[in-house]
């Protein structure tokens, strides 16, 4: 008898997953190691949870669904150690959740938050060894893109600028219950090591990218007119008459740690 009676709410973007295949896909990419501390955002009804759990012997979830909290509980009898945090995870502290170690997320997260919950995870990243997580592919596409790509924008070098972003697998709506009406994939994003990348001031790099991205058609020279000189973009080779969208994510960071720079020797 299933532990779960209440119906999908579409206000906590619920769709669950029902195609096994996906499930163990997942699971498979997760490939947890003994000594992990993993962490799903959203368990749900427990279509990866389960599945997770038996494979690992223990797991974290974190769910706001109080209607879910219990049978939660309750079907996890038996099967392992679920610790279960009744939280909206927006206001989760992963640095705390994560102790001494690192955690690993996982998460088939509600689409109508999904971005807020990606930047909240990469505030805490030096705490996060590696994400799975399953998005609406449009975003993943957005996340994953080049340089000189149509979708290549904002969402792609604030991600790329600190994690390694990493496609797995594509999932139509047929997958789930009820289905989304988009079609949805699954990410890895891999921390970078800070050894691999130094973002000096994170909050001039973050008003970079935004006026860079602001109009996509003006020039660089336009664009970040607020921010520096045409002389400061060539300083970095950086052509000024460049649109952002062919400036690839190391030259951002290259550009907003020079202008630090010499904000710094102003002083
Ligand atoms: N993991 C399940 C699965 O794959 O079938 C459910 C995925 S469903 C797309 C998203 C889950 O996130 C739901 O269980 C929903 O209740 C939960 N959720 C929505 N908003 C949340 C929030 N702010 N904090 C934590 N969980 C949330």
């Amino acid at each position: 008898m299933s532990h779960f009676k209440e119906p999908p709410k579409k206000n906590l973007g619920q769709h669950f997953l029902t195609d096994k295949s996906i499930i163990e896909h997942i699971v498979h990419s997760v490939d947890p190691k003994p000594d992990d501390h993993i962490v799903e955002i959203g368990p749900g009804q427990g279509a990866i949870t389960f599945p997770l759990l038996k494979r690992h012997g223990k797991l974290t979830v974190i769910e706001f669904d109080r209607d879910l909290i219990t049978p939660l509980s309750e079907a996890a009898h038996g099967i392992g150690e679920l610790t279960i945090v009744h939280k909206d995870v927006l206001k989760v502290d992963f640095d705390k959740l994560a102790g001494e170690g690192k955690i690993r997320l996982v998460g088939n997260l509600p689409y109508n938050i999904s971005t807020p919950i990606l930047f909240h995870a990469l505030e805490h990243c030096t705490h996060v060894q590696d994400m799975h997580f399953m998005l609406q592919k449009e975003v993943v596409d957005r996340m994953a893109a080049e340089p000189g790509s149509k979708v290549y924008g904002r969402l792609s070098v604030m991600l790329q600028a600190i994690c390694h972003v990493i496609p797995l697998f594509d999932v139509p709506p047929h997958c789930f219950n009820p289905p989304p009406k988009v079609n949805s994939a699954v990410v890895k994003l891999i921390p970078r090591p800070t050894e691999e990348i130094q973002i000096d001031n994170k909050a001039l790099f973050e008003a970079v990218v935004r006026d860079a991205f602001s109009q996509r058609r003006k020039t660089l020279r336009n664009a970040l007119s607020k921010q520096c000189t045409s002389e400061q973009l060539q300083a970095v080779d950086i052509k000024p008459e460049l649109r952002a969208e062919q400036l690839p994510v190391r030259k951002f960071i290259q550009l907003a740690n020079s202008l630090n720079a010499s904000k710094a020797s102003i002083v």
